[in-house]
């Protein structure tokens, strides 16, 4: 009893049982308690006797349900184990979801990365063509591939020649079969470590390598002007491109600076090989690139002079080929160099049709022209007409009409020279506009170093011109040459039918004079009847040659 005492058994709020076995069934087998205890659901636990094993059961007096801590704490535990087990279901479900998006994402990432390259290559070759471009070529000349170590880098630039007029004249479908025919053929000229660029409109790059860079690069070019010469169909027409080729190497020289100046030589050769011509491969030397530097000083220098007002006015005057009476003056540009002095214009047209300003000069020289013009009226000289030269870039300008409609000129006073070699063709649709409308002005057009250019007779007759000017180069030989007289007879023949007058430039000799005018000239022009000169000059030549026709009359 000491023992249940002690250990609480006498609680007087729980019922409590103890039995020698785990679950008895008779009350013999309880010897403290009740064995109906047993079965009423109590908590129950053993205890390990030195003897045996004694089985402990209990339950609340008033039965289970009316002690409220169990169902409390039954509600805490589950509170618990939905607190411990609702994380455990959702980080299960956030760990699955995101092994998803990992997936997804490592998919976005190849895709991304397959767009980019796909991007990187679009960037660096040309859609048409799909030969590399400028971009791919700029980088490479930047980070140069060399193959070997020795290797030097051979830049070829390539222009097509007629590639405008396949344009103009097949369409821009045209155009693009030609491209397309070109890089093929030029894909086709590349070795292992040769690349063909597009590097714009109808420009293309070759580059090669060679530790012996020279005959490669002339082999290369020469290869390159033979394939592009070759004929070409489109719908079924043959074609004719042609291209110029520009060539340079790395030096010694070059090698040691950065390669962006290849690029630059293989253009001012391929601009050297345009100007002699086309369907050729010139080669850069250091000559060129000094004829290059002076060219640009001598364009920054006549940028100025139109600011500065540096260009002076000429004048050659124009004798009737019977009675040596002035008919007219040829107006002529100078350019009064503050270094230099007095240049003709072989020395800056060039530059002044690079940069564009012809048409600027050609206004001032007309406007220079017409102010001298007013003040021979004024002094009393006969000067019938004046004439000024017209570049195609001035014709085309769009202010030209609306400029002359405000000059006030009597009918036949100015006339306009326009080269035979402005493109007649290229032209066309402007001259068929602006001429008739510069007649109507009562301005005349005169057709200028007739026989020498490449427009045919024909279209240059249909703008019905009041003067043709035959060359000078035909003009010179004609006193050793019967066939060059024949020449010159025929032209008169022509203006004859066509109620057109011949004029005769480069009049250099007196004996040229006499036979020009047997030969049915009307005007006479050249070193043996007057020079260009300024206005002043033109007033005193005026003005001896007056006294000498009333010397002559008296
Ligand atoms: P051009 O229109 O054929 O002008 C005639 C050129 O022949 C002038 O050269 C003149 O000085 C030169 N000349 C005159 N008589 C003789 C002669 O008996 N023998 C020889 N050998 N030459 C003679 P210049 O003044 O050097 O002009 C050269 C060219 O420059 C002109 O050729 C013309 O095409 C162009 N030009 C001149 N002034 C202008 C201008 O204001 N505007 C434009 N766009 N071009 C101009
Ligand atoms: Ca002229
Ligand atoms: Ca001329």
């Amino acid at each position: 009893p000491r023992l249940y005492r002690e250990s609480g058994l006498g609680s007087t709020e729980l019922e409590i049982a103890i039995s020698t076995v785990p679950e008895p069934n008779a009350p013999q087998q309880v010897f403290f308690g009740s064995l109906e205890t047993f079965s009423k659901k109590p908590v129950e636990t053993s205890v390990d006797m030195v003897y045996g094993r004694w089985t402990l059961a209990a339950r609340p007096k008033q039965g289970w349900g009316q002690n409220s801590g169990i169902g409390i704490f039954e509600f805490y535990a589950s509170l618990l184990a939905l607190c411990v087990v609702a994380p455990i279901v959702w980080v299960g479900f956030l760990t699955k979801s995101r092994q998803q998006t990992i997936e997804k994402l490592r998919l976005h990432k190849k895709k991304l990365v397959r767009a980019q390259q796909r991007l990187e290559y679009l960037s660096l070759h040309d859609a048409l063509t799909g030969l590399p471009n400028r971009r791919f070529v700029d980088r490479m000349i930047s980070q140069p591939p060399r193959p070997a170590p020795g290797d030097c880098l051979i830049l070829i630039h390539i222009d097509l020649d007629r590639f405008k007029e396949i344009n103009d004249t097949k369409g821009h479908a045209g155009g693009d079969t030609v491209l397309q025919a070109t890089a093929f053929r030029l894909a086709d000229l590349a070795g292992p470590n040769d690349v063909a660029a597009r590097i714009g409109g109808d420009e293309f790059i070759f580059a090669s390598w060679s530790t012996n860079p020279e005959p490669k690069a002339n082999a290369l070019a020469q290869q390159i002007v033979d394939t592009l010469e070759q004929t070409l169909f489109i719908d079924g027409a043959e074609c004719l491109v042609g291209a110029s080729v520009g060539v340079a190497w790395e030096t010694e020289r070059a090698g040691d600076r950065d390669l962006s100046q290849l690029l630059l030589n293989a253009d001012l050769a391929l601009y050297e090989a345009k100007k002699t011509g086309r369907g050729r491969a010139a080669i850069f030397t250091e000559e060129l690139r000094s004829a290059a530097i002076h060219s640009k000083e001598l364009a920054d220098e006549f940028n100025h002079a139109l600011d500065r007002d540096e260009l002076v006015a000429f004048f050659q005057p124009q004798f009737n080929a019977n009675t040596l009476d002035i008919v007219g003056v040829e107006t002529l540009a100078r350019w009064d160099h503050p270094r230099k002095g007095l240049l003709a214009p072989d020395k800056f047209l060039d530059v002044a049709e690079r940069l564009g300003r012809t048409g600027d000069m050609d206004r001032l020289i007309l406007q220079k022209a017409l102010f001298e013009l007013t003040r021979w009226d004024s002094l009393g000289m006969q000067i019938p007409r004046v004439s000024v030269n017209m570049s195609a870039r001035r014709l085309a300008q769009p202010n030209l009409l609306a400029e002359l409609s405000e000059l006030p000129l009597a009918s036949g006073r100015l006339c306009f020279e326009l080269l035979e070699t402005i493109s007649f063709d290229e032209l066309q649709p402007v001259l068929n506009e602006i001429i008739p409308a510069v007649k109507e002005l009562g301005i005349e057009i005169e057709i200028d170093d007739f026989g020498t250019g490449h427009a045919s007779i024909v279209s240059l007759l249909r703008f019905e011109p009041r003067r043709l000017k035959i060359d000078r180069e035909i003009i010179k030989p004609i006193i050793a040459s019967p066939s060059q007289r024949r020449l010159v007879t025929s032209i008169i023949e022509i203006g004859r039918s066509q109620n057109i007058d011949i004029v005769a430039e480069g009049v250099e000799t007196m004996e040229h004079a006499k036979i020009l005018k047997d030969l049915g000239c009307h005007i006479l022009q050249g070193y043996a009847l007057a020079r260009p000169m300024t206005s002043e000059q033109l007033i005193e030549f005026c003005r001896i040659k007056d006294k000498g026709a009333t010397a002559a009359g008296r």
